[in-house]
């Protein structure tokens, strides 16, 4: 299968940048060597790029939680105001560029999408949210594929981000290629085995939205992406991958002779008890697929292979 190049925007220590306040790196090895032949990089650091120069002063958030000022750490000295102008500025300039993902530095009080520090006055610290520029780069974004490099190291969480990757990726493909109901309603139905195994109510509630489409066209497409961007915020789980495999069995099982039908069933009961991984199953199911007379909506169903296998190895699911 060819895969598309991504486009990912990335803090750019982690590419190996020599950015950092202390003019170090952060380069991370695992992302770099898990991603980079899918993917074109995007450097972004807002702490240089918005003039805070290198080497300088650690900056940490202080205040309200919900809204936290950025404060040089001796100095005492307000970057705020200057790190959200430039905020907007960069982020209006990053949405020409059709990015497919966004990776961050954990912990930064710029990068960080989770739990950064923020310290009351009298230097207390509280884990709360993101980081300035990751508050900005949400809420301009809200339905990007958005981690942050430490959790890619989890294997359901890096499940969940490359099948977020490829899947906005997929959604905004179709648009560019074949603009349209036709092409809209393709992209349900070849990703409803897919959804199924994701989020069972976010796949009903997109087949509501796509039955209407033909009323609310191009409208329902805002919608549509909102509830797409939901299902992928779910991660897989053995239970529901195994029901959307029983759901296609049921359209397979009278094209098979009983041995390869009985073959079939317990891979998939092994794989529901946790014996074996979701590739020995989805192994299965291919090459009965590829060989046998099946619906074409089941033959070009996305679930068969939604990503490169490669990237989600060591998958407990
Ligand atoms: S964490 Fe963000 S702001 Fe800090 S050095 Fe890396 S890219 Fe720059």
């Amino acid at each position: 299968m060819k895969w598309p190049r991504l486009r990912v925007a990335i803090s750019a220590c982690l590419l190996g940048e020599r950015v950092r306040f202390d003019g170090g790196h952060r380069r991370d090895d695992f992302v770099l060597g898990l991603l980079d032949r899918y993917v074109e990089w995007i450097p972004v650091c807002p702490e240089v790029e918005v003039g805070m120069g290198i080497p300088r002063e650690p900056v940490i958030l202080v205040g309200d939680p919900k809204s936290p000022r950025l404060i040089g750490r001796r100095s005492g000295q307000d970057w705020t105001d200057r790190m959200e102008q430039w905020a907007a500025v960069r982020l209006e300039e990053l949405s020409t560029l059709d990015l497919d993902g966004f990776i961050l530095k954990k912990g930064s009080p710029s990068c960080g999408l989770f739990r950064v520090p923020v310290y009351t006055e009298s230097g207390t610290p509280r884990w709360t949210g993101p980081g300035l520029f990751a508050r900005a780069l949400i809420r301009r974004f809200p339905l990007l594929p958005i981690e942050e490099e430490g959790r890619l190291r989890d294997p359901i969480l890096r499940e969940r981000f490359i099948a977020a990757l490829f899947t906005y990726r997929r959604w905004r493909d179709w648009q560019k290629s074949a603009p349209g109901p036709e092409g809209f309603i393709r992209f349900h139905t070849t990703h409803k085995l897919f959804l199924m195994a994701r989020s069972p109510a976010c796949l009903q509630h997109l087949g509501r939205l796509t039955a209407a489409a033909g009323q609310r066209w191009p409208a329902i497409l805002q919608d549509y992406e909102a509830w797409l961007a939901k299902a992928m915020r779910e991660p897989l789980s053995r239970g529901r991958a195994a029901n959307a495999l029983y759901h296609a069995l049921g359209f397979l099982k009278q094209a098979l002779p009983d041995k390869e039908r009985q073959e079939l069933v317990e891979h998939l009961r092994a794989y529901q008890e946790g014996r074996v991984p979701l590739i020995v199953p989805l192994t299965l199911f291919r090459h009965h697929i590829q060989k046998t007379s099946v619906p074409e909506w089941l033959r070009q169903q996305v679930l068969w292979q939604p990503y490169p296998e490669e990237l989600v190895w060591q998958s407990p699911l």
